[in-house]
């Protein structure tokens, strides 16, 4: 891709590009950060509307049963579930990443002590998103058993560090920070010959590349919705336990939604026969409800497409930032490999900040991670080969013209 024009000729090739068109976008704005808050598809204000106006508002508490509130984290979880190569039955849509690893990671730890008591050890990234292993160290914490985190700092490591004392091995699938995609089903192959179990993360995974839950043989999954999946600010997250666990084990937030019977109102806990179970409360149903709007748009297509898309964007961007910004002090985080890259890529620069506040102050947004990087998320659903072309070269205007050191750009806000 070499010039703007090869760019738009790209788009009008592109099978995916009419999905563009599903979604309520800003024409000021070259959007790239569809991997930390997806954009909402037009169907999700007419069903917000639908929810309060209607199903609220004249359906009151009928709407528990009559509108399948009720149901709603299992019937999403059963339309979210072929994304990530899950079935029906085994993925409830609920809940946050963090309070689901809190209820997986517990199981999982439950049911490693079951079969061997002898087993302590969580294995996982330093580099991992920091809520997965906040929630390790508290629930460690809480258990006072003896647990330990082990961390690697590389991902070649991880062979290594899988032994006879793991008890679960909990990764996230793709790295929030770097795009780094881990091979899913030899790790999982690893844990389990080890006599470990193994966790994974989806948040920057579903919806964004090809997940085989099953055919990796993974034991317990989370994910979220608001990233790829485009559910919305907060939305909920999922939880997914392979069939064969899901009567077996039992997760501490035993609240009432995941009872048995919970109208039957009995003193006594029972849990819910299968995936039920890991669900806890009341949950945010008008904010749940947009989740499907989001999910709506991928039957249109399939993930296959989806994928081949998005590494025909990240590798234009690669190869144009390189290019066209070359001796700009930038240098890509993210691996080349194929198999190894997620959706979204990151260069390191000594002043990322300023560098991506002043690309959004010219409407290109993505977003930074510490330390000094600059991410691009690629979401091929609206992500166009000619938005590649002008974000580079409006990074490669801020950067030729140091625009990026105005000292308005330098000031930190609360969410980089
Ligand atoms: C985005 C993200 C989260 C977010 O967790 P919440 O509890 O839903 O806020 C967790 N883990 C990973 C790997 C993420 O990328």
């Amino acid at each position: 891709m070499k010039t703007r024009e090869e760019a738009l000729a790209l788009d009008r090739d592109d099978p995916l590009a009419d999905l563009r068109s599903r979604f309520a976008l800003n024409p000021q704005v070259i959007y790239l950060d569809g991997n930390s808050l997806g954009v909402p598809p037009l169907a999700a204000a007419a069903r917000a509307q639908a929810v309060i106006g209607e199903e609220w508002a004249d359906g009151l508490i009928r709407s528990w049963n009559a509108a399948g509130w009720y149901a709603l984290p299992r019937r999403l979880g059963d339309k979210l579930a072929p994304l990530v190569g899950a079935g029906a039955g085994e993925i409830v849509v609920t809940d946050t990443i963090s309070i689901n690893v809190f209820k997986l990671l517990s199981a999982a730890l439950r049911l490693a002590a079951a079969r061997d008591g002898k087993r302590r050890v969580i294995v996982s990234e330093r580099a991992n998103f920091p809520t997965d292993l906040y929630i390790a160290q508290g629930l460690i914490d809480q258990l006072d058993r003896g647990h330990v985190l082990r961390l690697v700092d590389d991902p070649a490591e991880l062979p290594e560090a899988i032994d006879d004392q793991t008890a679960v091995v909990m990764l996230t699938h793709v790295n929030y920070r770097t795009g780094y995609m881990h091979d899913m089903t030899a790790l999982t192959k690893i844990a389990h010959r080890a006599g470990a179990l193994a966790l994974w993360d989806l948040a920057h995974s579903a919806g964004a590349v090809p997940v085989d839950l099953r055919g990796a043989g993974a034991d317990f999954a989370v994910g979220c919705t608001y990233k790829y999946l485009n559910g919305g600010p907060g939305a909920p997250a999922f939880a997914w336990v392979a069939k064969h666990h899901q009567d077996a084990i039992s997760q501490p937030l035993s609240g009432w939604w995941g009872h048995r019977a919970p109208f039957a109102m009995d003193a006594v806990y029972a849990p819910d026969q299968g995936i039920g179970r890991f669900l806890c409360g009341t949950q945010p149903i008008v904010s749940m409800a947009l989740v499907e709007a989001g999910l709506d748009v991928f039957l249109e297509t399939d993930i296959g497409a989806v994928r081949h898309k998005s590494l025909a964007l990240t590798d234009r961007f690669i190869e144009l930032v390189e290019s066209r910004c070359a001796g700009h002090a930038l240098t890509l985080v993210t691996p080349r490999a194929h198999a190894q890259r997620g959706s979204h890529v990151s260069f390191a620069h000594p002043h990322g900040y300023e560098v991506m506040q002043a690309l959004i102050a010219r409407g290109v947004i993505g977003d930074y991670r510490e330390p000094h990087v600059l991410r691009f998320g690629f979401t091929p659903l609206y992500t166009r080969f000619v938005d590649v072309w002008d974000a580079v070269e409006t990074l490669r205007d801020i950067l030729a013209n140091e625009s990026w050191r105005a000292p308005e750009f330098a000031a930190r806000h609360s969410v980089t």
